[in-house]
């Protein structure tokens, strides 16, 4: 059996954050992600000013990761698209090329890093932990870090609603003229029981994320077939940005029951980050921007010796104004007048979308 001091489970954004805090000063850390190699994740791929200003602290520069520039939001529904400044500049970066970076990185800086294997069983407490890995392994642990995004490890579900949207994500080669108008902005569209966002990746293909209330997707078969017809009759313009598109996945990414709103609120023992402490509705875009916060903070008080309850309070802090403003933008995107609404914000208030979209935002300074 082997032992160490920090295990960190699930090696996305948040898992990896913490694993490079703790490998930099010093600390004996093991992260285990249970994919052998790069792969894609169900998201918009859009990273936001604190996220590109976490991930340059962990010794990611975007930029040169070939991240696409975003500095505009347009809006997709009604005649024409409209489209608005953002008061930043954000990136738009595939997660295979993101996660594998900042993988690359915690490995460089002296992390332990087990991939192809998936914790399947824990048990303990602070202080005396043992989880076993899917190839039998046992590993002793004296804290746990979760950072199963949004995988539930069994026995350790999030105390979360269980009736959440769906979400799905597929990329497209976009006509080349399509392809054009669409660069530097993120599009969003809105319709009943849902909203999906599209933007330019590093490659140069486009991703389209959305999510849709299950009693809706229910509705139209759960055929992504039937959903892509029904989204075109919606927004028509989302039709004519994906006329003569070819998709590069055959089939959709998936997931189900994404509880957002979600915040973590009392402790099991366990280190929770990313999706595991918080998950903020998809339309504002800071999930990961939390995910990193999140890994990072832990990291820190961690080292500092104050504990699991203070983390918790300090990222229960950094997301509650965020995650207040992307509920109520979500709601109103997902409802049967969103197409409508945001589009007169985006088009005829752009006051309003820039304060929006900042107070969406970590704060830098947490
Ligand atoms: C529809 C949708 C759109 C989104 N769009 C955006 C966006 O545009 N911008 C943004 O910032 N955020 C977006 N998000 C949110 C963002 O994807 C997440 O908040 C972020 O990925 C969370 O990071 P994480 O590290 O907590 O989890 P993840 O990135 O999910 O990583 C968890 C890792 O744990 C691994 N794992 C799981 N179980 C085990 C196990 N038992 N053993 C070992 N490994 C395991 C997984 O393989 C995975 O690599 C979106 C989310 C959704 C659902």
């Amino acid at each position: 059996v082997r032992s160490v001091e920090t295990l960190v489970i699930g090696g996305g954004p948040a898992g990896a954050a913490a694993a490079i805090e703790l490998a930099r000063a010093g600390r004996e850390v093991l992260l285990v992600e249970r994919h052998a190699g790069p792969f894609e994740k169900v998201c918009g791929c859009f990273l936001s000013p604190p996220a590109i200003g976490d991930l340059a602290a962990l010794g990611v520069d975007v930029w040169a990761l070939g991240a696409a520039r975003i500095d505009r939001v347009g809006v997709l529904n009604g005649r024409n698209p409209v489209a608005a400044a953002l008061p930043f500049t954000a990136a738009s970066l595939s997660r295979r090329a993101l996660d594998e970076a900042l993988l690359r990185i915690a490995t460089a800086v002296g992390a332990g890093l087990r991939r192809g294997r998936a914790v399947a069983a824990l048990a303990g407490q602070p202080g005396d932990w043992r989880v076993r890995l899917s190839d039998d392994t046992a590993i002793d642990a004296r804290d746990v870090f979760l950072a199963t995004g949004k995988h539930e490890l069994r026995g350790w579900a999030r105390a979360a609603p269980r009736d959440g949207p769906i979400g799905l994500k597929c990329r497209w080669r976009l006509a080349p003229a399509e392809a054009a108008s669409l660069a530097g902005r993120v599009e969003l569209a809105a319709f009943p029981g849902g909203y999906a966002g599209l933007e330019l990746l590093e490659d140069g293909t486009a991703n389209l994320c959305l999510t849709i209330r299950p009693e809706r997707f229910a509705a139209l078969g759960r055929d992504w077939g039937g959903l892509l017809a029904w989204l075109r009759a919606q927004v028509p313009a989302l039709g004519h940005r994906l006329a003569g598109a070819v998709p590069v996945e055959d089939r959709p990414l998936a997931i189900a029951a994404i509880p957002y709103g979600h915040v973590a609120r009392s402790g099991d023992g366990l280190w929770r980050l990313g999706d595991q402490a918080a998950v903020i509705p998809s339309l504002v875009g800071e999930g990961m921007a939390i995910a990193l916060r999140s890994g990072r903070l832990a990291a820190a008080c961690h080292l500092a010796g104050t504990g699991e309850a203070t983390y918790r309070r300090q990222i229960g802090r950094a997301v509650a104004m965020p995650m207040r403003l992307a509920l109520l933008t979500g709601w109103i995107a997902a409802s049967p007048a969103g197409g409508m609404l945001l589009r007169t914000a985006i088009g005829r208030l752009p006051g309003l979308t820039a304060a929006v979209a900042r107070g969406s935002r970590l704060c830098l300074d947490q």
